[in-house]
């Protein structure tokens, strides 16, 4: 039966009602995707948006996701976090997570009620998979009475070893919040750099690096700052500490598109996955941005015939079992309450 649903997909026409219906996305993506490659795109988005209603289901799209898919489809758009929390409040039955499976995981962490699906299954990530809850419990007891914080790029059962998590925009501030000399700070070896860099805590961290960020050089910042002297440079933490010297502004995806929309630099150049810019791009047209691209191979799993084919066979689920999925709530929601302290 599902070998039927897919063989449908292929055959999906680009009718003049489907143009009609999706002229106002082409129109706020011109520039963005060029218009010859609309009719590639618009009957997939029709038949999802249809198929969205039928299943009360929302999409949530991460940053580093297409812009077919990032304006095209998507409910929710965001960092992982973000996207987890506000589809849990929404009254949907179903979520959809354009993004990697750890993602999908806090998705399902904070929604246990909810069907979560991805539509690739191998959609990981290095940095989440470079620690295992095996390794939190070796770090334990190697560093007796150190306490964990674990970025939110993790799976969930190492979440649930861990007494806190963190996001790369309030790593320090949760860092700080728990009064100690020294913490164990998990997985990302250059997120754990920056956050040393800004506190005066002991960090021990871990080798956990992300594929796409670890590869960008300062080298590369400052050819472009020469070919572009008024340009704006905006990197994420998960970059080496040598990228992060020559940046104006680091932060998480969420603060490098606010920076855009509230400065509306002439030039600027994300230091992150290729397509964040095209996706802050489209919203902000009058900036120029200089895009250098390493691309997430995980990320461009998720395509719109995929997400077609999850909404068609409720595929792939992702299920936590529930003592962890506990237990990693937890250590999210303790997270929280750090931001709730300080009214941040
Ligand atoms: S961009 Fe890096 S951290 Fe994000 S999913 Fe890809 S490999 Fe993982």
């Amino acid at each position: 039966m599902r070998q039927e649903a897919s063989t449908s997909i292929e055959d999906l026409p680009y009718t003049a009602a489907v143009a009609a219906a999706t002229q106002p996305i082409l129109d706020r993506l011109r520039g963005v995707i060029p218009e010859v490659e609309w009719p590639l795109h618009a009957p997939y988005i029709h038949r999802i948006e249809q198929l969205k209603r039928d299943r009360n289901a929302v999409i949530l799209a991460h940053n580093y996701q297409t812009p077919e898919i990032f304006h095209g489809v998507a409910d929710l758009r965001g960092d992982s976090l973000s996207l987890a929390m506000e589809a849990a409040r929404t009254e949907a039955d179903v979520i959809v997570l354009c993004g990697v499976h750890f993602m999908a995981e806090t998705a399902k962490i904070l929604s246990p009620d909810k069907t979560v699906l991805i539509p690739d299954l191998r959609a990981g990530c290095s940095l989440a998979e470079s620690i295992t809850g095996e390794d939190v419990l070796a770090l334990r007891e190697r560093y007796p009475d150190t306490p964990v914080v674990t970025y939110v790029n993790t799976s969930a059962d190492v979440k649930a070893e861990s007494d806190i998590c963190c996001t790369s925009s309030n790593a320090v501030q949760v860092v700080e919040s728990l009064g100690r000399d020294r913490v164990i700070f998990l997985p990302d070896e250059y997120l754990a750099s920056y956050v040393a860099s800004q506190t005066d805590v002991e960090i021990i961290g871990w080798q956990g690096r992300c594929e796409v960020h670890e590869r960008f050089t300062a080298e590369e910042v400052r050819g472009y700052r020469r070919a572009i002297p008024d340009l704006v440079v905006l990197a994420h933490p998960e970059c080496p500490p040598e990228v992060l010297a020559e940046a104006d502004y680091v932060g998480s995806t969420s603060g490098m598109a606010n920076y855009v929309t509230e400065h509306s630099p002439e030039h600027v150049a994300m230091i992150t996955e290729c397509s964040m810019s095209d996706n802050v791009a489209a919203e902000n047209p009058e900036t120029e941005f200089i895009r250098p691209c390493n691309l997430c191979p995980h990320m461009k799993r998720i395509t719109l015939k995929r997400i077609l084919r999850s909404l068609e066979t409720m595929e792939h689920r992702i299920e936590v079992e529930r003592e962890i999925s506990i237990r990693a709530r937890s250590a999210v929601e303790r997270m929280l309450e750090v931001g709730r302290g300080s009214g941040g």
